[in-house]
């Protein structure tokens, strides 16, 4: 019994043993488990900064400010330049070379087939000896290259950043517009390049891009189907197409199915063919310029033939439903009627600005901080310094823009700011800055407009990483109604980003900087590159012609941005931004709503007559998209909402919601050309 004892009693402090032994196991593996969790939290906040950035800090010096800057190409297109004139010969393992080279280019390789050839057409040969310098640091450039033979060696302030040899493309940036280098590049040995300047490329692509719309247009008018529709009608027809490539023996249409695709022949040939007694026979063969299956655009209806690719194929084609969404816009209606009470009531309001002299204006001084005694600026653009001004006589506070006249000559601006100060003038929409006067002398403009003592949106967002949605949805309504005053005027605006969006007192949205702002008859194109990368439409960076349409893309990314901290297509580098654009893949955050993501997708659609907005109720498929659902749009024009925007508007002196800049002495120098004499 004792003996038995004895033995349960060592098992029993055995088992304890192996108990203590288990638990402090246990304790290392749940300690083990942390330390892992902590590394995977880590890792997830650093991935999701990566993803979606923000910072914030309120006293930002200048050159720290990240402020996107907008960019512009707008050179003359002369009308006549054709691509026969231009192109130069190549091998076929010159063209070898050059094709592969395009598609290894994380931007270039975008392009469509077409574009890459006129590109190899164009690249002419240039030689180089050793030393010799192609790019340099600072400068602006006018040309893209592609290494054919040779090596030459990269640099950024002096220092080696790499070797470029065959088949290397660089200074691409400068065949879309006039950017600077941000790197010198120069030939190691002796070099051969391949050369394109941007005039010719963005000529030769513009000519094409008209032709091609003009020769669908033709295309389209010999539809049955679409006699009745006016030219701004079958351009919009023309937006919402897509093309689609068929190989040799592909059958397009079959007979008997249900059809509801219409389709154009850009390229190849199609074989018709039905059935008779049972046997395919031959009706006809189609060939470019041709279409098929408009019957299926307006009813319901099942395929009476056959359609066959004859060898490559490529065809122009919309569904039934994109169609219907496009036409009819017999009233391009994108206003209501309240909107003309409130136009009635802003011309009531009485500017102030009416009798405001040049002389009666002295600047705003920083009461405290670092820069006391100085002038506060507000604000400092791509193009000029908002500085904050008020009278001796009333008191009144107003954003005042002094811009170079010899920095927009020199930029050749002269008709854009014009046109700035023209349509500002014209204005009367509450969700639009005012202009009260404007001024010159020898060296400046100046634009004297309302101030918006809120601050911009950018700052606020930079300030909270990323707005709530029922304040993204509030600016962004601010912006629709701003949208919806322009294109009825006929203006595009073409340059949104949470840094031209200003809040007033109210915590109401203000869209400030018309300098892209231009007027275009509906149905016609424009082909200038403008607008600030991020916010860039996929039809601007193909060159193919553009309109009303980009103005709700870059609502898309607003909203994105607004929501997200940063924008959808974002990148250190301008050409990579421009590649995930054409991608227009859109990532969205896990926390970003249904709603948002689906006004978001319906806004950035590549095709430009797709996107919300620009089908065929306009602007109120925009409004009436549940995002919106909680805008009461009518007391919105009314300013009867109380802004939610109020909560980010500091109290204090009356440059409180702007980042601080230092004051510039520097004098801009004298300008005499004379453009100016209408301003
Ligand atoms: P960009 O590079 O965007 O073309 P810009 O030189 O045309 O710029 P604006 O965008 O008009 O200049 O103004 C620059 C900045 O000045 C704005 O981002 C804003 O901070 C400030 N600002 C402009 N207008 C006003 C205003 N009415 N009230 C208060 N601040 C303003
Ligand atoms: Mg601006």
């Amino acid at each position: 019994m004792e003996k038995q004892l004895e033995e349960l009693k060592q098992q029993l402090e055995k088992q304890c043993l192996i108990n203590q032994e288990l638990q402090r196991q246990n304790k290392d593996l749940e300690q083990r488990l942390q330390e892992k969790e902590k590394v995977l939290q880590e890792l997830q906040s650093q991935y999701h900064d990566l993803e979606f950035p923000s910072q914030s800090g309120n006293e930002i010096e200048p050159e720290f400010r990240k402020s996107r800057a907008a960019v512009i190409a707008s050179e003359p297109i002369q009308e006549t330049l054709e691509i026969t004139s231009t192109r130069v010969k190549k091998t076929v393992s010159e063209t070898s070379l050059i094709v592969k080279a395009i598609q290894k280019n994380d931007f270039l390789s975008r392009l469509d087939d077409e574009q890459t050839a006129m590109m190899v057409d164009l690249l002419v040969v240039s030689n180089l000896k050793q030393g010799d310098e192609v790019i340099k640091e600072g400068t602006e450039g006018d040309s893209m290259y592609i290494v054919a033979a040779g090596e030459l060696v990269v640099t950024q302030a002096g220092r080696e950043l790499r070797t470029l040899t065959i088949g290397d493309v660089f200074g691409e940036l400068a065949i879309l517009y006039n950017c600077k280098r941000t790197a010198t590049v120069k030939a190691k040995t002796a070099v051969r390049l391949w050369c394109m300047e941007r005039q010719t490329y963005r000529t030769i692509i513009t000519n094409k891009s008209k032709k091609k719309r003009e020769e669908l247009m033709g295309f389209l008018k010999t539809a049955q189907t679409l006699k009745e529709l006016n030219d701004v009608q079958l351009s919009k027809i023309i937006d919402s197409m897509e093309e689609v490539k068929y190989q040799d023996k592909d059958v397009i249409v079959q007979e008997g199915t249900e059809g509801n695709t219409f389709y154009i022949i850009l390229k190849g040939e199609v074989l018709v063919t039905k059935n008779v007694n049972g046997q395919q026979k031959q009706i006809r063969r189609m060939v470019k310029g041709e279409h098929f299956g408009e019957q299926a655009l307006i009813r319901e209806v099942l395929r009476t033939a056959t359609c066959t690719a004859d060898g490559p194929v490529t065809c122009f084609s919309i569904d039934k439903e994109l169609f219907e969404e496009t036409i009819p816009i017999e009233h391009l209606e994108l206003f209501d009627d309240s909107k003309v009470l409130q136009e009635a009531q802003a011309q009531d309001k009485t500017s102030p600005g009416s009798t405001l002299t040049f002389e009666d204006l002295v600047p705003v001084l920083y009461q405290e901080g670092r820069y006391q005694g100085d002038p506060v600026t507000l604000g400092i653009g791509g193009f000029g310094r908002v500085e904050l001004m008020t009278t001796l006589s009333h008191g009144k506070y107003y954003a005042v823009k002094r811009v170079s006249k010899k920095h927009i000559v020199s930029k050749r601006q002269e008709e854009h700011i014009l046109f700035e100060k023209e349509i500002l003038k014209a204005i009367q929409s509450d969700f639009i800055i005012r202009l009260h006067a404007a001024f010159k002398d020898t060296r400046y403009i100046y634009m004297v407009m309302e101030f918006c003592s809120g601050g911009e949106i950018w700052t606020k967002l930079k300030e909270v990483g990323r707005f709530e949605e029922s304040i993204a949805v509030f600016c962004t309504a601010c912006v629709v109604e701003a949208y919806s005053y322009l294109h009825k005027k006929n203006i595009m605006y073409r340059d949104l980003k949470p840094e031209n969006l200003m809040l007033d007192v109210k915590g109401y949205v203000k869209l400030i900087d018309f300098g892209f702002a231009k007027e275009m008859v509906r149905g016609d194109k424009t082909y200038s590159f403008v607008g600030t990368p991020e916010y860039i439409a996929p039809e601007i960076i193909k060159n193919q012609g553009h309109d009303f349409a980009v103005d709700f893309w870059s609502l898309g990314i607003l909203i994105f941005e607004l929501l997200a901290g940063s924008p959808p297509f974002s990148s250190s580098e301008p050409q990579r931004i421009y590649a995930k654009i054409l991608d227009g893949v859109l990532k969205f955050p896990p926390y970003m709503s249904e709603a948002a993501k689906s006004i978001i997708s319906k806004l950035c659609r590549p095709r430009p007559g797709q996107r919300l907005g620009n089908t065929k109720n306009g602007i109120k498929d925009v409004r009436h998209h549940r995002w919106f659902s909680n805008i009461n749009w009518h007391k919105l024009r009314m300013r009867q909402i109380d802004a939610p925007t109020i909560r980010l508007i500091r109290k204090g002196p009356c440059y409180i919601n702007f980042d601080r800049f230092p004051y510039d002495q520097t004098k801009a120098d004298e300008e005499f050309s004379g453009w100016d004499r209408d301003f």
